[in-house]
């Protein structure tokens, strides 16, 4: 992800003082802040330890050095520790109201089809001869049985919608748990 550049501070067609050579080009790596994401130049002769403090927003990280480039670690894992622990409530928030959602699936639907059936079962019962009067019923009902299927429709997707909301953001907390976890156990090698 991060690469590195040739810094020249000198151009060598300009004249240079006789102790500016070793100026003359220092490797930078352009690494990212953990926090914000905003690039930190971090100069080569860091060592594994040092201290960076991002210039964007403040973020204290420390030199992480294995095979390869150079990485950042945040500093204090204490703000990341709580950051763990109030997603960790946030995700037990999310799978209990996922559970509470799942079990009251289908009643709203459940009620709307017994309504159905007492109005179909009222209109058999009654046996009505064939006139306006069963017209009207007849449109009546039609209009019920149409109006409840819809307020049914609308209720069921909107209860699938809701799980796949829960779903969706209980997945997003728990990726969001890996990398605090993941910058943690980095930031503890250090
Ligand atoms: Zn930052």
């Amino acid at each position: 992800m991060s690469s590195l550049y040739r810094f020249v501070l000198f151009s060598p067609t300009l004249p240079r003082g006789p102790d500016t050579g070793d100026l003359m080009a220092e490797a930078v790596h352009k690494l990212r802040c953990a926090h914000c994401r905003s690039e930190i130049s971090v100069p080569a002769s860091y060592q594994h330890g040092d201290h960076v403090k991002c210039g964007s927003c403040g973020m204290r990280h420390k030199v992480y050095r294995g095979e390869g480039t150079p990485r950042l670690v945040i500093a204090d894992v204490g703000p990341l520790r709580e950051a763990l622990q109030a997603n960790q409530g946030l995700t037990d928030r999310l799978e209990a109201e996922l559970r509470h959602a799942r079990g009251s699936f289908g009643v709203g639907v459940n009620g709307f089809g017994v309504a159905l059936a007492y109005a179909l079962w009222q209109i058999m019962r009654n046996d009505h001869p064939i006139d306006s009067g069963l017209a009207w019923e007849a449109a009546a009902v039609a209009i019920f049985t149409g109006l409840a299927l819809e307020a049914a429709n609308f209720f069921f997707l909107a209860k699938r919608q809701r799980l796949r909301r829960l779903s969706t953001e209980i997945d997003e907390a728990r990726a969001e748990a890996r990398s605090l976890e993941q910058k943690i156990r980095e930031a503890s090698r250090v």
